[in-house]
């Protein structure tokens, strides 16, 4: 739909409201809702907000800025009703200049598939998000307990939160998202959504979408659903494993059927980029002090950067399909990450694997997990930053973050981890007091 259809679409269907939606540097989705009469005016000048009031957006100094509806990204929501019908809108974030805002994820996004056209490549992704449902306490916050037992693919009793995985996927198709499978995951109260793979902007709306759905959704059933990474100790986390690949046209390049694995050559410089820039880019794929609890050895994610046709210990993973679905999963981010950025670094770090023509070491079958520290060296395997501090001393010495995220949220990012990272440490936790207190 071009803008004008979207006008006559929404005054034949009766909506009234219009959210603007973006997002800021954190991933948080931020909107602003218009009485659908102003569209017009939207589409053609922009609708004005306060930059300097959104986190790691503008200075106070120069902080008007505009929002300029995407009108592919038109889709009515669905729990508004009749009376009141609502649609929304994703935009772009524009200067007084008109010119797009440097420190605006979905431009920095937008500028990494620009250079994998330039290089002749259409970058597709695909997200497995986890999450857990938590019942909600009386101020309506999550509350850290189980609803269920569950474990991986179980099918509970019709309850709750079957119904709260059907609604949302019921809700997703509404608005152009095809989801492919929900189900429970390993741990208890835990579930993934999976949607089908699309051009690497596209999915990274969808992300955003689905998370807002999954959350508005859960508070109709009187629940909460949590993206943090590692809610509970000794079970498994949440993830948001990242499938990749790169299309010419109706080719999926990655795929050589002449080649001994189906892998073609581009596709293993991809890996070798992915490998060699993945300490620098954890930051970006895994931004919370929580997200280094999930990156331990035993629980289904990764901690050695390696790849892998089969192994689940490795950072990245070959799935057996080939043909058009030939793809690697990528699988060390988690759904704290902004969607937006994360795609943004994978594909920069696999682009220059291509141009650098970095090739990967040999691929690793044998459970990493277990293997010795001597072993690991023998394979020269690495492993990712242990910690939200080693994560940002990575990303502030790297070229390619920078260059990725622009000097804008760079600067912006680093400072905010900063924080969070001083923070963190200055918390006295439960776990020093069981540890400490007796002292
Ligand atoms: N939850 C695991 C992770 O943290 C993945 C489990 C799985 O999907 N097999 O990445
Ligand atoms: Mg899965
Ligand atoms: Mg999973
Ligand atoms: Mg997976």
């Amino acid at each position: 739909m071009d803008y004008k259809d979207i006008l006559s679409y929404v005054k034949e269907e009766k909506i009234l409201f219009i959210r603007l939606q973006f997002s800021d540097i954190n991933g948080n989705l931020k909107n602003v809702e218009i009485p659908s009469q102003e569209l017009e005016r939207a589409f053609e000048r922009g609708i004005m907000f306060d930059g300097s009031s959104i986190e790691g957006f503008a200075r106070i100094e120069e902080s008007d800025m505009y929002l300029r509806p995407d009108p592919n990204t038109f889709a009515v929501l669905p729990w508004s009703t009749d009376g009141m019908k609502s649609a929304r809108l994703i935009c772009d974030v524009y200067t007084p200049a008109d010119e797009p805002f440097e420190g605006d994820p979905r431009y920095r996004l937008k500028l990494i598939v620009e250079k994998a056209r330039k290089m002749g490549f259409e970058p597709y992704a695909g997200p497995e998000l986890e999450f857990f449902i938590l019942p909600r306490d009386e101020k309506g916050y999550p509350k850290a307990e189980f609803l269920d037992k569950g474990s991986y693919f179980d099918l509970l009793p019709l309850n709750e939160v079957e119904s709260l995985r059907s609604e949302a996927a019921v809700a997703l198709r509404t608005m152009g998202i095809n989801v492919e499978a929900t189900h429970h995951e390993v741990s208890p109260s835990q579930h993934e959504l999976d949607f089908r793979y699309g051009p690497v902007l596209v999915t990274a709306d969808n992300v955003q979408t689905v998370k807002l759905v999954l959350k508005t959704i859960a508070v109709k059933h009187n629940l909460r659903v949590t993206f943090m990474p590692k809610p509970f100790f000794g079970i498994n986390g949440s993830g948001m494993h990242t499938h990749m690949s790169l299309f010419k046209g109706d080719e999926n390049v990655f795929y050589d059927p002449n080649s001994s694995d189906g892998l073609s050559q581009t596709m293993k410089y991809f890996i070798g980029g992915l490998l060699k820039y993945a300490r620098q880019i954890t930051l970006v794929t895994n931004p919370t002090v929580n997200s280094y609890k999930r990156l331990v050895p035993g629980y289904e994610a990764p901690v050695n950067i390696a790849w892998s046709k089969a192994n689940r210990t490795a950072l990245i993973r070959i799935p057996a399909a080939r043909g058009k679905s030939t793809r690697l999963e990528y699988r060390a981010p988690d759904p704290t990450c902004n969607a937006y950025l994360a795609f943004a670094v994978l594909f920069a770090a696999g682009l220059k694997g291509i141009e650098e023509k970095i090739e990967p070491p040999a691929p690793i079958e044998e459970n990493i997990y277990h293997m010795s520290e001597e072993r690991k060296s023998l394979f020269k395997i690495d492993s990712l930053p242990g910690s939200l501090r080693e994560a940002i001393e990575e990303a502030r010495n790297s070229e390619l973050v920078k260059e990725v995220l622009g000097d804008h949220i760079f600067k912006k990012l680093i400072d905010l981890k900063r924080r969070e990272w001083r923070d963190f440490s200055i918390a006295v936790t439960d776990w020093e007091r069981e540890k400490y207190l007796n002292c």
